[in-house]
């Protein structure tokens, strides 16, 4: 069962206790809540002194010292210099272990993108490899890559890998399960990859990921209700309801780009027919821009942003269009989860003034009833994934522990840290 901090405290009426997932609340559970806080404080207030997180947190004076102690032994914070107060005892500031890294690794179907993030989100390192429908030898080339960025940063303690992936990776054997653009047969990654690099390694889908990354990184303070949506090759989606990523049965909630929402469209490469994300990924921009261009040679997506920038008048009516299809798609999510904020993330995010009037229009046409929701892309939307799969590594050794709606994952997660 879950405690949730909104019960009212005078509701004590019966409440649904799911008897399959008993926890009961512990002196314990009490510890790692308040080290929680202590350390989502340091997060967002650094550098920040003991005195001062004790005012902000409510909690004793020596609790906060305890707590910081072991945040200190556990390498997540450290001490920094002295604060400069006019007079009086000067306090020691603190602040999150910058030389703690993560290795990210974020997996495009034609490309990977291997990355170097520190505690604080920040991208140290970065370098893109080409990738193939080989997954043995495509992964030999993100380990190579991985294993020559760690050698120019010596002095450094890495905690683990996370990766990012463009498909659902089953929560419980860490297997990729749906993968329709990557085209890899069966091969277990997370084994392979820990072998070579001798760390830890968690997957994730590319969509939960980048969410978790503005859960972590960013601030989401007062939001409980928000779907993130990547366009890239494919659309992905993640939802977050009542405070809590959902991640179904399986790992699979969440597939909105493979609802078909027009029988009579393009094949998509899950085998449907008119599935969302084939009108309204960069993939179906491409094709639009042929469309209204027949003799144009063979352009990436990038390539055609810049022709929008330039002022080509096809691409540019191949962006509308796919903005269009966006926020048409978006009515689905909105009439099915009432989110108050639609988070856009991935490689349409630089162009934003471009597809941000068309998709509002869209998503305001469509809102059933009251304000429609927010929609906003992430902070450097083409990061995103990256810095999710950074979060996966964090989170799982606990910077704040993120509230994932299958138990079986997070107690499973804390077991192996
Ligand atoms: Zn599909």
């Amino acid at each position: 069962m879950h405690l949730t901090e909104d019960t009212p405290k005078h509701a004590a009426g019966i409440r649904h206790v799911d008897l399959s997932n008993l926890q009961v609340a512990s002196s314990e559970t009490a510890r790692r809540i308040n080290r929680d806080i202590v350390l989502e404080l340091i997060r967002t207030k650094q550098p920040i002194s003991r005195a001062d997180l004790a005012r902000r947190s409510g909690l004793q004076r020596s609790t906060v010292s305890q707590i910081v102690e072991q945040l200190i032994g556990e390498k997540w914070v450290r001490e920094g210099p002295l604060a400069s107060a006019p007079r009086g005892r000067r306090p020691t500031m603190l602040g999150l272990n910058e030389d703690l890294l993560a290795l990210a690794v974020d997996i495009h179907p034609r490309q990977g993108t291997v990355a170097v993030v520190d505690l604080n989100g920040r991208v140290l390192a970065r370098a893109t490899t080409p990738l193939t429908s080989d997954p043995a030898a495509s992964t030999r080339l993100i380990v190579d890559s991985m294993q020559s960025m760690l050698r120019r940063l010596p002095g450094k303690s890495t905690e683990g890998v996370g990766v990012s992936l463009p498909g659902r990776v089953d929560p419980a054997t860490q297997r990729l399960i749906f993968a329709p653009n990557l085209h890899w047969p069966d091969f277990d990654l997370k084994k392979t990859i820990e072998a070579k690099m001798r760390l830890p390694v968690r997957l994730e889908n590319a969509a939960t990921a980048a969410l978790l990354a503005e859960l972590t990184f960013a601030r989401m303070d007062g939001v409980r209700d928000a779907v993130l949506v990547t366009v890239s090759e494919g659309v992905g989606t993640s939802v977050f309801a009542n405070g809590k990523i959902v991640s179904g049965h399986r790992g699979a909630a969440g597939e909105f780009g493979h609802v078909p929402i027009d029988p009579t469209g393009p094949r998509c490469a899950c085998g449907q027919k008119g599935c969302w994300e084939t009108f309204a990924s960069s993939r179906a921009a491409l094709r639009y821009y042929r469309e209204f261009q027949p003799e144009a040679r063979g352009i990436t997506f990038h390539e055609l942003l810049n022709l929008a920038e330039n002022g080509n008048r096809a691409a540019v009516r191949a962006l509308a269009r796919q903005a269009a299809w966006i926020g048409r798609g978006l009515r689905i999510l909105i009439a099915g989860l009432s989110p108050s904020t639609i988070l856009i993330a991935g490689e349409i995010t630089p162009a934003w003034h471009r597809y941000a009037p068309i998709i509002e229009q869209e998503v305001a046409r469509l809102t059933l009833a009251g304000e429609p929701p927010v929609v906003r892309p992430v902070r450097e939307g083409d990061m995103a994934r990256l810095r999710g799969a950074a979060a996966l590594v964090f989170q799982r050794h606990g910077l704040r522990e993120l509230p994932m709606e299958t138990s079986s994952r997070s107690s499973g997660a804390s077991k192996e840290s």
